[in-house]
């Protein structure tokens, strides 16, 4: 199988731009998008348009997911990392408290989360295999298993037969952002250690699938290059891997940049309208996509999305190692803007008319379709 490519980064913000009136019309009309129907749905004129995409967009989401809206936690376990990434609070030449839990630490994070109602968890650390590498995933995964109904990872880059290993130790869905998809800009943010290498990460999401992951997650980190083009290049992705792994369940994440250790501010504004835009044109181009918008938002903006387009909430998060517990001794990755526990995302959710599943049921509806 070949890597997944894209053209010149350029050449997806001028195609993000191209589009008139008719062509966000035919856009939004279509039943089979093309990249030409996302390029229309990204364009500054499709953004006149915003309350016709929050329409199309939540029609589709209510047929494809009907109310719907899984809930889930990170947790995260570690923030050691070996890169030096520009925007992040965990970089390593950040100095901040550093922790890596041990597996009962974890564990007792992930016994907190399952009081509080979470039934799906998402590890997350920073990338350093040799503090939290795939045998300490696998022994973790191994010991939680039993208690969730989903584990997913965020951690650093791993090859297809490590991914089979965490899969064996049921881990079910990897998270892996390109960050920015604009080669170009890419090495000035990434600037020492392993993940300057931008092709082995662009690679990553077919990797987490061709090892049999039901679920892999993709995403931009929003305010680092033209957000318009990065949807374009997100669009592509979700495309070449929808269709060379049609059993992957596909996700989208819309990660904003938010205040961090290191003191980085954002190249580019994504505002709220421009973060709603890109979702709404993702939904309309990829009709089944999962779509997440996390606590990096603020509550009064998750709340005005439901039912328009995302699927997944994060919900009573902690973006600390050991940050659940009572004493947190560890610098966070950012700043969350939204503070409410699970129980109160819940309740808006219900009180919108769509209902919060703590369970996941996609794994027994994939396991019962390969029966
Ligand atoms: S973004 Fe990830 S890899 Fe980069 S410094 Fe932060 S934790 Fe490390």
């Amino acid at each position: 199988m070949n890597n997944f490519s894209l053209p010149d980064f350029k050449q997806l913000r001028d195609m993000s731009r191209r589009a008139d009136e008719a062509a966000v019309q035919q856009a939004l009309r279509t039943n089979r998008p093309t990249l030409n129907d996302l390029a229309a749905l990204l364009s500054p004129a499709a953004g006149r348009r915003i309350t016709a995409l929050a329409a199309r967009s939540a029609e589709i989401t209510r047929q494809r997911f009907g109310c719907a809206i899984q809930i889930y936690a990170p947790i995260y376990v570690s923030n050691y990392c070996i890169n030096r990434c520009a925007y992040c609070g965990f970089s390593a030449g950040n100095r901040i408290k550093r922790r890596v839990l041990d597996i009962d630490e974890a564990a007792r994070e992930a016994e907190l989360l399952k009081g509080r109602g979470v039934n799906h968890i998402l590890l997350v650390s920073g990338e350093s295999p040799e503090r939290a590498g795939v045998d300490y995933f696998v022994a973790l995964a191994q010991r939680l298993r039993d208690h969730f109904a989903a584990i997913s990872i965020e951690i650093q880059p791993l090859d297809e037969d490590e991914y089979a290993q965490l899969f064996a130790a049921g881990i079910t869905s990897v998270a892996v952002y390109q960050e920015t998809y604009d080669r170009e800009l890419y090495p000035t943010l990434h600037l020492s250690g392993k993940k300057r290498d931008y092709d082995y990460r662009l690679a990553t999401p077919q990797r987490a699938a061709a090892a049999g992951m039901r679920e892999v997650g993709i995403g931009a980190l929003l305010g680092l290059s033209d957000w318009r083009a990065e949807g374009m290049a997100l669009g592509m992705h979700l495309a070449w891997l929808r269709h060379q792994f049609w059993r992957t369940a596909l996700t989208v994440s819309f990660p904003r940049l938010q205040p961090a250790a290191g003191g980085f501010t954002a190249l580019q504004q994504v505002g709220e309208r421009q973060l709603s835009q890109l979702l709404f044109a993702l939904r309309i181009f990829d009709h089944d996509v999962g779509l997440l918008i996390s606590t990096r938002e603020e509550a009064r903006y998750r709340d005005g999305m439901l039912g328009l387009g995302p699927t997944r909430y994060s919900a009573g998060s902690c973006t600390a190692p050991g940050g659940y517990s009572d004493e947190q001794e560890a610098t966070e990755q950012f700043e969350v803007d939204d503070h409410r526990s699970v129980d109160e995302v819940c309740a808006v959710i219900r009180q919108r008319g769509l209902e919060p599943v703590r369970k996941d049921w996609d794994a027994g509806f994939q396991m019962a379709a390969s029966a």
